[in-house]
């Protein structure tokens, strides 16, 4: 059995566990604020993030087990370098003339806050997985605004749908500069809102943008949010079908919102 001292160390073992993270990320003070990190950090996560996918769309061509996972047909692999090389033109234009500036005047303009502790595993889990709630509900309502008022689907959010019947992990990022910055301004503000610690509000960015590339991967594989949530988690099934159809399933993450108020596929 373990004794009081024995399990107060296991305790603070726990908390402090991010501490090391957090002080090395303090060492790096000049880095972290400097203004082109969160355009650059955000591209660089973006393509780390959909390079697996890529290489699952190349081998589904020739692999009946990869195929297997697809929730379409693949197509040929000309179409697939096509698509992923366009795509990924577009990202970068998008990058370099707007998220990258734009993110960088904002870093200038914002004073940084950087608490000297770090927070606990529990505490950085709570904040990431309210704000992930928090986001998916305010998405869902913007998602809907975009399809409901025909100016906005037009002028926002058609360029996300050339996408269409079938997306590719990239698409993720790939909007018309209005959109692309309402989805930052989005993420950002969901952050400040529930004022999270920096570590925990860059644990909620990655997440983030797994979540939002896993949604357009078009594999239904067992990690993604529907196979570990079932019912609840929405996933690549339920955001392709929006795709295809062009309307419905506006949530990105969970299914709650499109059930509670009749717009799920
Ligand atoms: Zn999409
Ligand atoms: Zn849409």
């Amino acid at each position: 059995m373990q004794s009081h001292e024995e399990e107060d160390v296991g305790l603070e073992a726990v908390q402090g566990a991010l501490q090391p993270i957090w002080d090395a990320m303090l060492g790096h003070r000049d880095v972290l604020t400097s203004p082109l990190t969160p355009g650059l950090s955000a591209l660089i996560i973006h393509l780390v993030l959909c390079a697996p996918f890529f290489l699952l769309d190349v081998l589904a061509c020739v692999c009946p087990h990869v195929h297997s996972y697809q929730i379409s047909k693949s197509t040929s692999g000309k179409r697939v370098l096509r698509n992923w090389s366009m795509t990924l033109k577009r990202i970068l234009v998008n990058y370099a003339a707007v998220i990258v500036p734009f993110t960088a005047v904002l870093q200038s303009l914002t004073s940084p806050w950087f608490p000297l502790l770090a927070p606990t595993c529990l505490q950085l889990c709570v904040h990431v997985v309210l704000c992930v709630l928090l986001f998916d509900l305010l998405f869902f309502a913007w998602h809907w605004a975009m399809h409901r008022f025909r100016w906005l689907f037009l002028h926002v959010h058609l360029h996300h749908h050339r996408h269409h019947p079938v997306p590719i992990a990239l698409a993720a990022q790939d909007a018309g500069a209005a959109e692309m910055l309402s989805q930052l301004l989005l993420a950002l503000g969901t952050a400040r809102l529930l004022g999270l610690h920096p570590l925990s509000e860059a644990a909620f960015h990655l997440l983030n943008s797994w979540l939002a590339v896993e949604d357009h991967c078009g594999y239904r594989l067992p990690w993604g949010l529907q196979g570990l949530l079932p019912r609840l988690g929405a996933g690549a099934p339920h955001h392709q079908l929006h795709h295809r159809l062009q309307k419905g399933n506006y949530a990105p993450y969970f299914t709650i919102w499109d059930r509670l108020l009749g717009t799920e596929l």
